[in-house]
């Protein structure tokens, strides 16, 4: 609980972005602030060792910034899933809907196989679609899933269960 703290209380709510309603979680003074920064890198390391990760995927753009670090400590390689047409090489493309609309989602294809066990990384579960259509990513692969781990998961919005199906077993784990 104490990292808990530490966590909470470097994470900023700016209220109407990036509309009217909305209450947005900025996870920027926590990436500012290197004893915060540090807790949470290793706090995710640790949960890719429990659940045997062998690869680390970060979600666009925030879940870059988390997973990498966690991959270099944990001694894992990362692997970005981007939003569609930003990738250079062959992809798999999973395609998920959003409120309004659908969005779309990549990976360079050689780089999860059979035997690879994924753990995804990203800052905020919310609706839980663009974790969901990962994990679509990675079973397509052949690749299996080792788990999902946040910092923040926003309850109210029910991502959780909408993961539930697609984890098929594997843990979601929100700090
Ligand atoms: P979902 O697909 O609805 O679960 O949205 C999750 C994606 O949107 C993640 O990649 C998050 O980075 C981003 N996101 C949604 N809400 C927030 C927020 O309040 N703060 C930061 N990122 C958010």
């Amino acid at each position: 609980t104490d990292i808990r703290e530490l966590l909470l209380s470097r994470i900023r709510d700016v209220a109407d972005y990036p509309e009217p309603g909305v209450m947005f979680k900025d996870i920027t003074p926590l990436l500012a602030d290197p004893g915060a920064f540090t807790a949470l890198t290793d706090e995710l390391a640790r949960i890719a060792e429990r659940h045997a990760a062998t690869k680390i995927v970060g979600l666009e753009a925030r879940g870059f910034i988390l997973g990498a670090p966690v991959a270099v400590r944990a001694g894992l390689g990362f692997i970005p899933v981007r939003k569609a047409g930003k990738l250079p090489g062959a992809t798999l493309r999973q395609s998920y809907d959003l409120e309004y609309g659908s969005a779309e989602i990549e990976v360079h294809a050689e780089d999860l196989s059979a035997g690879d066990r994924v753990l995804v990384v990203d800052d905020v579960l919310a609706t839980g679609g663009t974790a969901e259509a990962s994990l679509q990513l990675i079973r397509r692969a052949g690749a299996e899933v080792a788990g999902v781990a946040v910092l923040m998961e926003l309850a109210f919005l029910g991502g959780r269960a909408r993961l539930e199906p697609a984890l098929e077993g594997a843990p979601l784990e929100a700090l």
